[in-house]
């Protein structure tokens, strides 16, 4: 039986995830979309060569009986309403990330999800689908390189819209670090402190780039991410584990390294599409599979609430500049992995 998608935003990503569900994943079929801007839908969709219904209000996708589960993947503060809708309609829901803008609206989903009995959402994490993370997590759980100590990590863009300002920075960007770190090390956050370097030139007015966020977690690692979204050179994502015994790096995207003119070059990305392509390959294909076997098993609507509630210390904390706590309340029973 092929799975029928809605997606909610035909954005940038929406429009790479309705590309590779109708043609390069297996399984399921893209039948609605919406947009607030419903002609750009409709050009996206005759873009993509893709046939599907175009509706003006996301909620008219969920409630379609001809759409099987549901894709958010629009703008951020609609999020939450979208998952919302779709828990009520007993629709499996794949939320980009954020999952909402704050803890208290995650936590709202987290209450919806358990309410309903089942779970149904999925939160867009997808750097746990990607092979150079896995690999780094098994050396770490195979005791390789003993228990962590310290997390050397960094968060790299070319460059960010003037609309992209100080908060963006850990809502839009270390968003994925909160959940991938948490992920790699099976550890929970304790406190967070930001600190500010010196800004960039390349920066505008409304944003202090870059960023230093340093984390101590519930097991006594250090953790520093550094984030500086004007970086100029690439989209750079890096992650060192200093444990016990040795070290162990995330692995760099392959490329072909040259000899030449005297200098040896590998180049490096500069487009998170390309950068993290096979981890959302992976990420929407199991998705589309635990749907279809009726059971979730990727990033939980717990894990989107766990790195909102680090989101919301490190936002007091870019504000305070002192070490902030982080909260994290028990994880409900309902969300152990089976
Ligand atoms: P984008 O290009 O701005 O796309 C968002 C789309 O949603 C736009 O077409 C926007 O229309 C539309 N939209 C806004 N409000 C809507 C509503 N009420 N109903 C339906 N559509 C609505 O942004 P994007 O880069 O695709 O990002 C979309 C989401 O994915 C964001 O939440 C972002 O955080 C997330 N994202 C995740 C990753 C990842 O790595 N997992 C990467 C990129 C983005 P207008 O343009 O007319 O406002």
């Amino acid at each position: 039986m092929t799975l029928k998608l809605g997606v909610i935003g035909t954005g940038a990503i929406g429009q790479e995830h309705i590309r590779r569900c109708n043609n390069v994943l297996q399984g399921a079929k893209v039948v609605a979309v919406s947009d607030i801007n419903v002609e750009g839908a409709k050009a996206a969709l005759q873009r993509l060569n893709i046939e599907a219904e175009v509706f003006a209000d996301g909620h008219d996708v969920i409630k379609s009986p001809n759409v099987d589960a549901i894709l958010v993947t629009s703008w951020d503060p609609t999020h939450e309403d979208f998952t919302l809708a779709a828990v009520a309609a007993g629709k499996y829901v794949f939320c980009e990330k954020p999952l909402a803008m704050s803890a208290e609206g995650c936590r709202r989903v987290v209450d919806a999800e358990i309410k309903h009995g089942k779970r149904l959402v999925q939160v867009g994490f997808m750097r746990p689908y990607d092979a150079g993370y896995r690999a780094l997590k098994k050396v770490i759980t195979d005791g390789d390189i003993g228990e962590p100590l310290m997390l050397h990590c960094a968060h790299r863009n070319p460059t960010v819209p003037e609309s992209y300002d100080t908060p963006a920075a850990i809502t839009n960007t270390l968003i994925h670090e909160l959940d991938v770190l948490r992920w790699l090390t099976n550890d929970d956050y304790k406190t967070v402190q930001v600190v500010f370097p010196r800004v960039t030139s390349k920066s505008h007015a409304k944003l202090k780039d870059p960023q230093i966020v340093l984390f101590e977690t519930q097991k006594g690692v250090r953790i520093d991410v550094e984030i500086f979204v004007n970086c100029v050179y690439g989209y750079d994502i890096q992650c060192e584990v200093v444990g016990e015994l040795g070290i162990a790096r995330l692995p760099e995207p392959s490329a072909v390294q040259t000899r030449k003119a005297a200098q040896l070059a590998t180049p490096i990305l500069t487009d998170w599409k390309d950068r993290f392509i096979g981890a959302y390959d992976v990420e929407l294909q199991a998705f589309i599979n635990d749907v279809k076997a009726d059971v979730l098993t990727g990033p939980s609507a717990w894990d989107g609430f766990a790195a909102s509630v680090a989101a919301d210390a490190c936002l007091k904390a870019q504000v305070s500049g002192a070490i902030e706590a982080i909260e994290m309340p028990p994880r409900p029973a309902f969300y152990d992995k089976k």
